[in-house]
């Protein structure tokens, strides 16, 4: 960890100067992010009960219900088609399972928890002994009262998943074993929200949509990710923006293989997950490690009042292994709450409705809109008037205008944006040597701009 967490970073020594006008002036939605928040947990509740995975029915029907939302185009992969080092796995897809005992009573029922079944369950129907059975039940002994999530997408193999204490209880006998599941020739599934801007330069967010019943991983990023292109979508954008809703590592790799062509285009990306539990945020950087999108991030988090966490770039976690892979190296970074693995819900039953919260999930929206306006707001300028300082009150520049209470950080912000404007910083360069927010250092520029003591750098 190379920063340190607290309002502005340990350099600056005017964070309550700079901090509390910038805050005044923020949209209301930063004071109350739970308000935003109800909405997106809503869209968590509503994709919660669908089985989704890598590829079939249940992933098919959460991009069709968020295609009502924003606008989608779902590409469909063939089964088998060659991707780098990697082939789309047959489509899986199930109907039902379950374990009955001898006297006919579902004691392991997929009806009531989709995590009950190992995700690519092949097909079974047979009876065994509990000893037989055993090998292909799994169980959390450290937290006997949740259900464990477990996948086995590349090895063809089957098994259930169930509370510790519910294990315990099963008596020696026959059991009845069933799933009802497909794997076969079919496609993988993903969809691209595109939004054009005024460039063909783009930004790329990403998010896993492969998860069954789980709500911080990562139901939380998709519901972020499609509230925010649905805003995205609302604004003007300097920037085109690409939402990807991937299942992971395959689904990256297979957009990455169909996409080279675009790869090129890509100027900043995120990838969303894990933004919904109560934990401090936390974001981790590009394999570039100092990218635009980690500097915008960074001031967000540091700007933000509230603790945070930022690490370095690691080759595991979600789909920025594949974007930052050395072949494509894509300035993106990972934004999260509290990490995958970090925390003990993590792949459990206990990772439900009740531990994700609408504000955390409004904050994390709030945060990701941050990022955007540095993105779009972001720029270089040159001052007209270099030589001395502008006669700013002259042009009524000081803010408010004189004769009122006058609040320093606008004046700071003008100062700083002249003194630094020599084509060579930018805006996010000023905001982070003075310490002020971006959204006031944007602002002054807004302010010099009309009275030409600014004009854009060519870049
Ligand atoms: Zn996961």
């Amino acid at each position: 960890m190379d920063d340190t967490p607290g309002l502005f970073g340990a350099e600056c020594s005017t964070d309550k100067i700079a901090y509390a006008p910038a805050m005044n002036t923020l949209p209301t939605t930063v004071i109350h992010p739970e308000r935003i928040g109800e909405e997106v947990y809503a869209l968590v509740r509503e994709l919660f009960p669908l089985c989704r995975s890598i590829t079939g029915a249940g992933t098919r029907e959460t991009l069709s219900r968020l295609g009502k939302l924003i606008p989608l185009t779902i590409y469909e992969v063939p089964s088998g088609t060659k991707v780098f080092d990697w082939t789309v796995p047959r489509e899986w897809n199930i109907r039902d399972a379950y374990v009955k005992n001898s006297r006919g009573v579902r004691v392991i029922d997929f009806q009531k928890s989709n995590l009950h079944v190992v995700n690519y369950s092949v097909p079974v129907r047979m009876r065994t002994p509990l000893q037989e059975l055993r090998k292909h039940l799994h169980t959390l002994p450290e937290h006997p009262d949740w259900i464990p999530f477990r996948a086995s997408y590349y090895t063809e193999s089957w098994g259930f998943c169930l509370r510790h204490r519910d294990l315990e209880e099963l008596t020696e006998g026959e059991y009845e074993v069933c799933i009802e599941s497909t794997l076969e020739d079919g496609a993988l599934t993903y969809a691209e929200c595109y939004l054009p801007g005024e460039h063909e330069d783009e930004v790329l967010i990403s998010t896993h949509v492969c998860h069954p019943s789980l709500c911080n991983d990562n139901l939380s990023g998709v519901a972020v990710a499609a509230f925010l292109a649905a805003r995205l979508q609302a604004r003007r954008r300097k920037y085109s923006y690409r939402c990807l809703f991937i299942p992971t590592t395959i689904g990256s790799i297979t957009w990455l293989a169909r996409n080279e062509d675009k790869v090129g285009r890509i100027r900043h990306g995120l990838v969303l997950a894990c933004l919904g539990d109560p934990g401090r945020s936390t974001y981790k950087k590009s394999r570039q490690g100092n990218a635009e999108i980690d500097r915008a991030v960074a001031h967000v988090l540091k700007t933000s009042g509230e603790e945070y966490e930022i690490v370095g770039f690691t080759p595991y976690g979600y789909d920025e292994r594949q974007f930052c892979s050395p072949g494509f190296n894509l300035p993106m970074g990972c934004l999260m709450r509290t990490p995958n693995g970090r925390f003990a819900e993590y792949h459990t039953s206990a990772d439900s409705l009740e531990f994700v919260r609408p504000e955390a999930l409004g904050d994390s929206l709030t945060k990701c809109g941050r990022v955007v306006e540095i993105l779009e707001g972001n720029g270089r300028y040159v001052n007209q008037n270099p030589q001395g300082e502008p006669q700013l009150g002259r042009r009524g520049l000081y803010w408010p205008p004189a004769g009122q209470h006058q609040l320093p950080t606008e004046e700071f912000a003008l100062w700083w944006v002249l003194n630094l404007s020599d084509g060579n910083h930018s805006l996010l360069d000023i905001a982070e040597h003075s310490c002020l927010s971006f959204e006031s250092v944007r602002r002054a520029a807004d302010a010099l701009l009309p009275h030409n003591l600014l004009r854009p750098a060519i870049e």
